[in-house]
């Protein structure tokens, strides 16, 4: 990145500063090109629109950027690099999707898998030693566990070891795995980043050349590319990143002081609050608490399904990083039933935070 704050390359950089051109640079609805040009098609050569999100979202980690049709095309490219008979980390959680790539590799035994609490760093360290692939996800969904990320990934390597951070909750913003000494940063730019919960994208960073041939590589012949809209979107939504961020965690902040002394509310998981297991853990390294939260009801499910369905200005929707306010139950979505019953997870929005508690009072009552 220049020597712009992340605040303003997020708003200043990215345009073709050129006269005549227009300030935004347009979707490019296209797949192939006159020649003879450099960029033939855009599944392979990408588009004037993807090159300038990659540009915005590269500067802010100091990396370069890859950008996917989704999250998990995102991630699906990091996997599917590995060696047949390697041996991977991954949180015993990890977003379902990701879950799903690791349980169909175990069964199909393309790797070997270790399953670790996020918590538990010393765990994560041995893993760092020894793991062809160690796939961290922080704050991780949906009980916010904060990894050790400085710990984690400064450990000494094992020969080739990967240490990858899926920071989708954290946002560039509030962490950059990649000066802590991970190899590469995926995010779902389908949540915060695009900010709004009308499309999907992800990215990839590393400052690796060689990784990032190789995940470009593999994004062109599986055919994982953003679509021009997409791209158009992810980066408009992205121009506010910063603003929408200060507002929705400022928001989280309140909201998860308010619930925990909710007498409707048995427990809240923030990493802003002094309360949360790894909150001492979130301090030395991430820059903001984030705006996801999750609370437990008291009684049973029952009950917190109750809550979902009695507010009013709030979403009883699943996703997460818009800028209204969702939330849901986590236990309910299959392969998460080690989820308590009564969690509530809540991804925090925009609204003004007086509004967002008269639901809750409401609901909760
Ligand atoms: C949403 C999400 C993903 C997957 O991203 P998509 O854009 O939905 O494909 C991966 N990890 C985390 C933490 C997510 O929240």
């Amino acid at each position: 990145m220049s020597e712009w704050t992340p605040e303003t390359w997020l708003i200043a950089s990215a345009r073709n500063r050129t006269e005549g051109e227009p300030l935004n640079v347009p979707p490019v609805f296209a797949s192939n090109f006159y020649l003879p040009h450099e960029r033939l098609y855009s599944r392979t050569d990408g588009t004037a629109t993807t090159d300038a999100l990659e540009e915005l979202l590269g500067g802010l980690e100091s990396a370069k950027a890859l950008v996917f049709g989704s999250g998990m095309a995102a991630a699906a490219t990091v996997f599917h690099g590995l060696n047949v008979d390697s041996e991977i980390a991954v949180p015993e959680d990890p977003y379902h999707g990701v879950a799903g790539i690791v349980e169909e590799g175990e069964a199909q035994g393309r790797w070997r898998v270790r399953r670790l609490d996020q918590a538990d760093t010393n765990a994560w360290i041995d893993a760092v030693a020894s793991c062809d692939l160690v796939w961290l996800e922080t704050p991780e969904n949906p009980l916010m566990t904060v990894a050790d990320l400085p710990a984690i990934c400064g450990a000494p390597r094992g020969g080739n070891t990967l240490v990858a951070v899926d920071s989708t909750f954290a946002t560039p913003l509030n962490q950059k795995p990649l000066d802590l000494g991970a190899d590469v940063v995926m995010h779902s730019a389908t949540k915060f980043i695009g900010g709004h919960s009308d499309l999907l994208s992800g990215c990839v960073l590393t400052r690796n050349e060689e990784l990032l041939e190789e995940y470009a590589a593999r994004r062109l012949r599986n055919g994982a590319t953003i679509g021009a809209m997409e791209a158009f979107l992810t980066l408009r939504g992205a121009r506010t990143l910063s603003l929408r961020l200060e507002r929705a965690q400022a928001n989280a902040m309140e909201l998860a002081q308010r619930l925990e002394s909710n007498p409707g509310v048995n427990r809240v998981l923030y990493p802003g609050l002094t309360s949360h297991p790894t909150h001492e853990v979130a301090k030395t390294f991430m820059s903001g608490f984030g705006a996801m939260l999750s609370f437990e009801t008291t009684g049973d499910g029952d009950r917190a399904t109750d809550v979902c369905n009695r507010v009013e200005l709030i979403n009883h929707a699943t996703s997460l990083g818009g800028v209204e306010t969702t939330m849901e139950r986590r236990s309910v979505i299959p392969g998460q039933e080690r989820i308590p019953p009564t969690l509530i997870r809540l991804s925090v929005g925009c609204e003004n935070v007086d509004d967002l508690w008269a639901d809750f009072s409401q609901a909760l009552a």
